[in-house]
């Protein structure tokens, strides 16, 4: 992920707390190189959704800059950096990165995940 994209997530999580902040980043060949800031509808502290309309414009926004979804982040702000079970339950891009930010510490902590039926994989998680 490039490292603006990283310094822009943690800022936007820090900015929604005690809610969670949830986002999508796009790029080419899995590169992350463009965030885009979404809304939490549940606006709750421990659990985030995106509604189908934003989820939709922004797609055909990173279609017109030639970009795919790379990876889909959340932020906990008081759980560690691993999926909740609701996070498993709710997971439907299997081919997408799954970047879950904690703000419980003192440091941001990414955790990055690809979850696939209830199955979580960790994946290495490059900045550049
Ligand atoms: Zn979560």
């Amino acid at each position: 992920m490039a490292g603006h994209v990283w310094r822009e997530m943690v800022v936007h999580c820090a900015a929604e707390q005690p809610y969670e902040a949830c986002g999508l980043l796009s790029g080419r060949c899995g590169r992350a190189e463009t965030i885009w800031k979404m809304e939490n509808a549940d606006k709750s502290p421990f659990s985030f959704s995106m509604r189908e309309e934003q989820i939709r414009k922004v797609f055909g926004q990173m279609e017109q800059r030639g970009e795919r979804l790379v990876a889909i982040y959340h932020s906990h702000p008081a759980a560690p950096a691993y999926p909740s079970p609701h996070d498993i339950e709710h997971a439907c891009y299997p081919e997408t990165a799954y970047l879950v930010l904690s703000l419980a510490g003192q440091q941001p902590v990414l955790g990055c995940f690809r979850i696939h039926g209830r199955q979580v994989t960790p994946l290495r998680c490059i900045l550049y």
